[in-house]
């Protein structure tokens, strides 16, 4: 699917800049985003928040939007995590083009940066210990202390960050810092630290390096190399925009960069409740066992999504919906359910299954026959035409589909009842046999022979109550998975912080489902409305051909056994 039609979004503070800025003139008409994941989980559904705000911004402009791996912190990030992205922006619908970009390939020009800033006295080498440094910074209300060596030469500094490099210092044993201001109110322009000792294997440049550059040190300078007028980020990130100007103006100043110099915009994440948003969370939930993996259907990532049968349509539709703001908040997860169904309802193929199967005997329908019944595959499109479902004899119902005392306002089978075999006949329930343990084992009915739908005369017998059913003779059985939430609280762990404590043990629940014929061709990844029941993907991960795994992606909103108007 691509959005390259789509039409264009609603506004926001970030168009309107936009457009104000393009009025004045100041980045010529040019948008250019980024969508920058560091490779060190999985992307979740506050990840498409954000790629759908940059990519949708570059389309609607003209502009292009990169993706761009941030991967400056060697620890944490591999080639399993690139990949996985890469397929997940993919399957949003958006396309980078030539636009790929690593932030480790800048790793010289970051260099290059930090010796510059060394020689016109805006970076120095501290020794200070980690746990010094924090006294020496100061707090909210008080302000820091220079540290004693905030005053060494260029010349020692060069030489000592030289070294570092040079790998001549055990790690840890002195950092690179901005020399900025320890009495500023903003604690992040308290000199941060902007280069750190750290021998590890990087995923990219292998053992080039033993000095890595701070997060927020690398990315504005990734913003600059790659031209970016626009570089949207979360919140939080609020208080470092005065360090990313500094940075870049003093950059600027050496003829790193030209003007205009990249704008951070910063934006309100996506916080959706009975689920976590944060790689931190998740890669517990998936470490910890709590989920098969990351591609668990009842996990917020985005391959977890898609395998659980949402779509990249209904996550666009919730993006529109949700829109982006400059204040936080909480979105409750039903307004992302209610986008997925209404995608879904549109494009999902109708089907039958019964997932609670009991035995209806049609006693006076002869023993051996069967006949041809016709359903259409989308009501509201009857160009998508009908499939043929087989009646006979013995036919699968759900076992609440019929009471032997009915309670009041119950239309569907109870003796003495009638009532429709939705494509079908209508029925008399005539009663049920139990086994041994007066469990009902089966119903039994007789059916009307003028009924049956789509014959003249068939709606002459008006019933109230209107049932589904697949032929026992001719269905199949597969497996159905059943998912609730993964969280009984809306802001799991609440003010603890102990999500853990807050899962759900019953999140999924694995039946037998009774299916029609149609479905046992189901592909991989097809989407279809069980009737009466919800939206059902074939899984991804555990279908095999002529035998499909169904995942339940999410409930109707109809109530149940509601009379066919
Ligand atoms: P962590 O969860 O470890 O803090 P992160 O979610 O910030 O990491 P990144 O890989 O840095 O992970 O995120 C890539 C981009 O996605 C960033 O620009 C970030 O602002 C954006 N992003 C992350 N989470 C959300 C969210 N909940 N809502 C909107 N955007 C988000
Ligand atoms: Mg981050």
């Amino acid at each position: 699917m691509s959005h390259d039609t789509a039409p264009a979004s609603a506004a926001n503070f970030i168009r309107n800049l936009i457009d104000e800025q393009n009025a004045a003139g100041k980045w010529n008409g040019r948008v250019e985003t980024r969508f920058p994941p560091e490779p060190n989980g999985y992307l979740h559904l506050g990840h498409a928040k954000s790629i759908f705000l940059n990519f949708g911004l570059a389309r609607d402009y003209g502009g292009v939007c990169h993706l761009r791996f941030d991967d400056t912190n060697p620890e944490k990030e591999s080639q399993e995590y690139v990949d996985a992205i890469t397929e997940s922006v993919k399957w949003l619908g958006f396309d980078w083009g030539e636009h790929l970009y690593f932030a480790s390939n800048y790793f010289d020009t970051m260099y290059a940066c930090a010796e510059y800033l060394i020689q016109a006295g805006h970076a120095y080498v501290e020794s200070l210990s980690a746990d010094e440094m924090r006294n020496y910074r100061g707090t909210l209300t008080e302000p820091g202390k220079d540290s004693p060596h905030r005053s060494r030469s260029v010349e020692e500094n060069l030489a000592m960050f030289r070294s570092m490099r040079a790998g001549e210092y055990p790690d840890g044993a002195h950092v690179l810092r901005a020399k900025i201001n320890m009495a500023s109110p903003n604690i992040n322009l308290r000199d941060p630290a902007i280069y750190r000792i750290k021998r590890a294997h990087h995923h990219n440049t292998g053992d080039k390096w033993c000095i890595y550059p701070m997060y927020t040190y690398a990315h504005p300078i990734e913003d600059a190399i790659e031209h970016i007028t626009h570089s949207i980020c979360t919140l939080e990130f609020e208080d470092q925009r005065p360090f990313y100007d500094w940075l870049l103006n003093k950059l600027a100043e050496g003829d790193f960069f030209p003007r205009p110099l990249p704008q951070q915009v910063e934006f309100a994440r996506l916080n959706l409740t009975y689920v976590v948003l944060s790689k931190r969370k998740l890669i517990q939930l998936v470490d910890e066992k709590h989920v098969s993996g990351w591609d668990d259907p009842r996990l917020p990532t985005l391959v977890g999504a898609r395998r659980r049968g949402y779509t990249a349509e209904g996550l666009k539709r919730f993006a529109d919906q949700i829109g982006v703001s400059k204040s936080d908040g909480w979105i409750d997860y039903s307004v992302f359910e209610a986008c997925q169904r209404d995608g879904l309802n549109d494009t999902a193929l109708r089907r039958i299954a019964v997932l609670d199967p009991i035995k209806l005997i049609i006693d006076n329908y002869p023993e051996g026959q069967s006949e041809e019944c016709f359903a259409p595959n989308h009501p509201q499109q009857p160009e998508l035409g009908k499939r043929m479902v087989p009646l006979s004899k013995e036919l699968w119902i759900e076992r609440e589909d019929f009471e032997e005392t009915p309670p009041k306002g119950y239309f569907r089978l109870f003796p003495g009842n009638s009532v429709r075999l939705r494509y079908g006949y209508v029925i008399t329930c005539t009663g049920c046999d139990k086994d041994a343990d007066g469990i009902i084992a089966a119903v039994h009915c007789d059916y009307l022979p003028d009924t049956k739908s789509g014959t003249p005369g068939s709606d002459l017998v008006k019933v109230k109550g209107n049932i589904h059913w697949v032929s026992a003779a001719h269905a199949y059985e597969a497996e159905a998975r059943l998912y609730d939430r993964l969280f009984t609280t809306a802001q799991p762990g609440g003010e603890s912080g102990d999500f853990i404590k807050d899962l759900n043990p019953d999140s999924v629940r694995t039946i037998r489902a009774q299916l029609e014929p149609a479905l046992i061709d189901a592909n991989a990844e097809d989407h279809f409305q069980f009737e009466r029941h919800g939206y059902f993907v074939a899984d991804s991960v555990d279908s095999k051909a002529g035998a499909p795994v169904f995942n339940r992606t999410v409930t109707l909103k109809d109530s149940w056994g509601k009379a066919e108007k």
